[in-house]
């Protein structure tokens, strides 16, 4: 399904094709720069607080371009300080963007790490097993400007309460691309809006601190691997041989472990970064001593950081979390073989924070 919305999402455009625009409509170049500066830096939410442009062009602006493409249909706060923002797009659909507080420890709140979670697409057709968002399939690509939008959205809401100053640029630390959808099945689309993100001219977001979340399509991440921003990959694992991976991921048919693991490291290679493998933990089927094992020797083999996440459960799946004690024997096993890992005890739980969730329960209220 495609969208085409009645004006142009203005988060969609580069320093470029808003030069282009601008020249097309014979106004100066450098037009485009003052905008960016009112939208990125400035913050501003209407053409009209751009008071050093001329009014006719504020006026055409308008008329073009959509400066706010997203509306906060609800937001949820759980107990964790976990924030989940549910989007609605122009044609209605819904989105999930949750905003992730780590308060480090000694420091007060207002110094704790702040992650935002962005999505890619409105549902998602890999189908893993477990996952809500694939639950419904997939509905349509987010556009460039719909990425851009979901942070822009949430800059908006710390710059009320932060004591920052917006030209700090953003207000968090980190974003990881692991909300709804494949990220890298709207590849065209994701790559241009994480540009945006680095861009000076635009929010000038660090590559190195923007991690993009993959079920494993190999093609991509070999295209990714060749491209010359530093983003950080996470692959979702979530089995350690081919006969559990393919009993809750699909994908694994089309790109199985000897296609996945060869590309990770080439990636790895390529940036000279360890890569994450996510494994969900999910009780009698993959949370045993042999797939442990495997997966030991794989995160060895590719000097792999390993994320171990507890199972969310999904109302209407029945897959389980494992017990506390087997997460930490899981956990403790991989640690003592050496292995980098960590086991998230999820945030949010609470508010369904694991993908397309919150989303999931509000349309079945509906
Ligand atoms: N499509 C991408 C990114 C979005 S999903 C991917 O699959 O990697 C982000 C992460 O959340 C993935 O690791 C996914 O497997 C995980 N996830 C999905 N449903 C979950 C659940 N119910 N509990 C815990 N993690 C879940
Ligand atoms: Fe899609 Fe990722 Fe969910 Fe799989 S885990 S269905 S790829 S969003």
């Amino acid at each position: 399904m495609k969208y085409i919305p009645e004006k142009k999402p203005i988060y969609g455009e580069s320093l470029e094709s808003l030069q282009a625009y601008l020249e097309q409509i014979g106004q100066p170049k450098f037009r485009a720069k003052q905008i960016l500066d009112w939208l990125y830096k400035k913050r501003a939410r209407s053409w009209d607080a751009m008071s050093n442009l001329p009014k006719p062009l504020r006026e055409q602006l308008e008329i073009e371009f959509e400066i706010a493409p997203t509306k906060r249909l609800l937001a949820k706060e759980s107990a964790d300080e976990t924030e989940k923002l549910l989007l609605e797009m122009g044609d209605r659909s819904l989105v999930e963007t949750v905003v992730i507080r780590a308060p480090q420890v000694g420091v007060g709140q207002q110094n704790s790490r702040k992650t935002i979670c962005i999505s890619t697409q409105v549902g998602c057709a890999y189908g893993c097993k477990f996952c809500a968002s694939g639950l419904a399939g997939w509905k349509r690509d987010l556009s460039v400007g719909e990425i851009v939008s979901q942070l822009i959205h949430v800059c908006h809401l710390e710059d009320a309460t932060t004591v920052r100053a917006k030209e700090e640029i953003a207000s968090f630390d980190n974003i990881v691309v692991m909300g709804m959808g494949e990220p890298m099945a709207n590849y065209k689309n994701l790559l241009p809006a994480l540009r945006i993100l680095n861009a000076p001219w635009g929010l000038n977001f660090g590559a190195r601190r923007i991690t993009i979340s993959t079920s494993g399509i190999v093609p991509k991440i070999l295209e990714l691997a060749d491209e010359p921003e530093q983003f950080r990959l996470a692959v979702s694992l979530h089995g350690a041989t081919n006969e559990v991976r393919e009993q809750i991921m699909p994908i694994n048919k089309r790109y199985p472990l000897e296609e996945l693991i060869p590309a990770i490291r080439r990636y790895g290679q390529t940036k000279g970064r360890m890569i994450t493998l996510e494994f969900i933990l999910i009780e009698a089927i993959n949370d045993t001593f042999e797939q442990a094992e495997t997966l030991i020797r794989i995160a060895l083999d590719l000097n792999a950081h390993v994320n171990l996440i507890p199972y969310n459960t999904v109302p209407g799946l029945d897959w389980k979390r494992p017990s506390i004690t087997r997460q930490d024997s899981f956990y403790n096993r991989l640690k003592r073989e050496g292995v980098s890992a960590t086991i998230r005890r999820e945030k949010g739980h609470d508010i369904a924070a694991a993908c397309g969730q919150l989303k999931l329960k509000t349309e079945q209220k509906e």
